[in-house]
């Protein structure tokens, strides 16, 4: 098997990536070890709507955000209200049904997806990446051969760290439990955010709702900080809040997520020759609040279209690829490392902290405060 480009990852950077190589009349391939690409699900999807808009995404896929909440440990609240804006600042993305929006694109562009296709390890001649070796229980073991490889393969980070480029496993990452309900809320607009150490202890819990009468209940927990495990909190932000309990307490769970987001920042060196990191698997998302999915689709987008350039070149050396490097590094490197430096003072917060915080807020006008933090969108 030969292709231009092989792509290790079927999720949001990986199918971008093949989105914009195949574009650009490079025949590349896409290898995703689950059976349906877009599940299990691993996301909880919240996001800014423009921006998803202008990164390819239907409307179809987004459910609207205009109400914010933050709930301290004792249950006071500072929120912020923008029902007449339109569009609306946030939503809320299907991440199964946007996935597999994006593998139509790709196809459509001419890519190849191998579903239920494990990648294993990369080929090497002289030193070089050559292609990867793939598994899948219906073909057996195969090689694949490429120009250059794109690692997408989320967290686990697979090619990058057999090259080299990350060593062991991520040290810093947030650790995430969510159940996808049956609960009718008052306001299907509205997304909850709550904090303290009952709740999401050294993270946050959420509600955010996805429409009819589904809502997404998470708890988010950064490792190494705090060791517990965020399925013991669902119950409690369920069952034990002054606030939210009120319409959460009759949910019945038709799903359940959890995944791992690596937030130690992300990774300085991500090109090699024929060879590009991308998404989860190379860092690329903001610390802050676990927000990777933009990430994943703008840098996707370009490691392809970079890629399908090399190639058309006939320069796939690590100097060529550097254009991937140098444009991220420019879009977010000093965002991140900002937004990394607060997370690391946020997830310390003691319950007297947020509490202090939360009134904090409450004397400031937290609409206008929103509205800043959307401008400030990498570190938020
Ligand atoms: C609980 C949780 C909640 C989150 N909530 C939000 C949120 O609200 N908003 C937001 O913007 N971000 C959120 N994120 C982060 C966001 O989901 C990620 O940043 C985003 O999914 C990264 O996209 P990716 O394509 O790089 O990786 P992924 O989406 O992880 O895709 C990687 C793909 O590679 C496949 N793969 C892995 N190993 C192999 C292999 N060996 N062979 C073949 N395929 C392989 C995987 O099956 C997967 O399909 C959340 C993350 C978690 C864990």
């Amino acid at each position: 098997m030969d292709y231009d480009i092989v792509i290790v990852g079927g999720g949001f950077a990986g199918l971008a990536t093949a989105i914009t190589a195949s574009r650009n009349n490079v025949n590349c391939l896409v290898v995703e070890k689950e059976k349906e690409l877009g599940y299990p699900v691993h996301t909880s999807g919240g996001s800014w709507y423009n921006e998803m808009i202008e990164l390819g995404l239907n409307k179809s896929l987004l459910h609207p955000i205009n109400s914010i909440a933050f709930h301290s440990p004792s249950g006071e609240v500072v929120s912020a209200n923008f029902k007449d804006k339109d569009p609306p600042y946030g939503c809320i993305i299907d991440g199964r049904r946007t996935i597999q929006f994006l593998a139509m694109n790709a196809a459509k562009e001419g890519a190849q997806i191998l579903p239920n296709t494990k990648a294993l390890s990369p080929i090497f001649e002289n030193g070089e990446i050559i292609g990867v070796n793939i598994k899948s229980s219906t073909s057996g073991t195969k090689k694949v051969y490429s120009k250059i490889v794109v690692d997408a393969s989320g967290s686990i980070s697979l090619i990058t760290r057999q090259l080299g480029l990350k060593e062991g496993k991520w040290q810093r990452y947030g650790i995430g439990a969510e159940y996808e309900a049956y609960v009718p809320l008052p306001d299907e607009n509205h997304v909850d955010f709550i904090l303290g150490e009952k709740y999401a202890p050294a993270g946050y819990a959420w509600v955010f709702p996805t429409g009819k009468n589904r809502a997404r209940i998470g708890v988010g927990i950064i490792r190494p900080d705090s060791r517990k495990n965020p399925f013991d909190y669902l119950e409690v932000v369920m069952h034990n809040h002054p606030n939210v309990t009120k319409y959460l307490k009759n949910a019945v769970p038709v799903e359940y997520h959890h995944g791992i987001f690596p937030c130690e920042g992300p990774l300085p060196k991500t090109v090699l020759n024929r060879f590009i990191s991308v998404g989860d698997a190379a860092g690329q998302g903001s610390p802050l609040v676990g927000e990777g999915i933009r990430y994943a689709l703008q840098f996707g987008y370009a490691a392809g279209e970079i890629a399908a350039n090399a190639i058309m070149n006939d320069d796939t050396s690590e100097d060529y690829l550097m254009q991937f490097e140098v444009k991220w590094k420019k879009e977010v490197e000093t965002d991140f490392k900002i937004a990394l430096e607060i997370q690391k003072r946020l997830a310390n917060y003691s319950d007297e902290d947020w509490e202090r915080k939360i009134s904090m807020l409450k004397a400031l006008d937290f609409e206008k405060l929103v509205v800043f933090l959307n401008k400030l969108k990498g570190t938020f």
